[in-house]
């Protein structure tokens, strides 16, 4: 069983500030990070680092080979990630001393992928699979229409949140994440309720009050309440909690079990400063001592 993601791969360059910048205030900070970012790569790391075999569909520029070479190392099938003319996306992250941040996308190569080459690379997919994808790339609902067609499970985390993009691919979806903030941005776009939304299994994600599972089929609904910890960073919670989800799912634990994991991995992700780079791996999860 593999996960397959039609995500996006950034360079995040990090930069801590005293505040976020207000409009037309000039700041200068001495302090920069640069790491693998962007939510497509973050999931792919951390299925990967929660165990699950994982094939990256994706797209970078000439100047994202370290990229592609830093996914492989840290365990995902990079074999479909195509080099194309456009620059590599990268995210300017603007990170203050309560940890809020402020994040400009320059999506560049991450919106050129082919859809001849998103099938070529879910040719060797099968119902036993899942497919992720999030709404930092092009083509996504013909993605979703192949994946579907292949009869493989189709996640989506509707981040950054297009109310357009989401509603074109509702109808293809089993599993549907997404934060509170997305979750009212939907409601508004559908005028339906979150718990009326026509997916099968949606969860919500509620930062430090941790997240909401509803079951369409059922009708039912639990809340999971987030682990304890101080938050240093909350940049790429999401994505490690959605990645962990779907890793558990993929290893055909229940749907409760994952989010468990989930919640566990994005709550050691918040102590830590970064993105894809400091992702935590399953044995971390399993043992840390909240
Ligand atoms: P981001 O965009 O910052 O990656 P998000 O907005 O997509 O995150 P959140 O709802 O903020 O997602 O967080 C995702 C998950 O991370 C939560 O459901 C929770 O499990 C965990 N989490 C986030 N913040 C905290 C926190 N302060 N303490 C513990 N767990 C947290």
């Amino acid at each position: 069983m593999a996960i397959y993601n039609l995500g996006s791969i950034n360079a995040d360059m990090t930069y801590r500030v005293p505040h976020l910048l207000a409009p037309g205030e000039t700041l200068a900070t001495s302090s920069l990070t640069r790491g693998l970012g962007g939510k497509g790569a973050n999931m792919s790391v951390a299925a990967a680092r929660a165990g699950a075999q994982v094939r990256h569909l994706g797209a970078v520029g000439d100047d994202g080979r370290w990229a592609i070479e830093r996914l492989t190392e840290y365990g995902v099938d990079t074999r479909q990630i195509a080099v194309l003319s456009e620059a590599t996306g990268h995210a300017i992250i603007m990170l203050d001393s309560d940890a809020e941040n402020c994040i400009l996308i320059y999506p560049g190569a991450n919106r050129a992928l082919s859809v001849e080459r998103i099938e070529a690379g879910l040719a060797e997919a099968s119902p036993e699979d899942i497919f992720v994808f999030q709404n930092e790339t092009n083509a996504q609902r013909e993605a979703a229409e192949l994946a579907s067609a292949r009869g493989l499970r189709v996640a989506y985390a509707a981040a950054p949140f297009d109310a357009d993009a989401v509603t074109l691919v509702l109808p293809l979806l089993d599993l549907l994440v997404l934060n509170e903030i997305e979750a009212a941005q939907l409601e508004a776009a559908t005028g339906q309720g979150i718990d009326s939304i026509p997916v099968r299994d949606v969860v919500v994600t509620l930062g430090a009050r941790g997240c909401r599972w509803i079951n369409t089929d059922s009708g039912d609904s639990r809340d999971f309440a987030a682990l304890p910890v101080t938050p240093v960073d909350t940049t790429g919670a999401g994505d490690t909690f959605t990645g962990y989800l779907l890793a558990g799912l993929d290893r055909g634990l229940p749907m409760a079990t994952s989010i468990e994991m989930a919640q566990r991995a994005a709550a050691i992700m918040v102590t830590r400063q970064g993105t894809a780079d400091v992702i935590p791996d399953l044995k971390d999860v399993t043992e840390y001592r909240f």
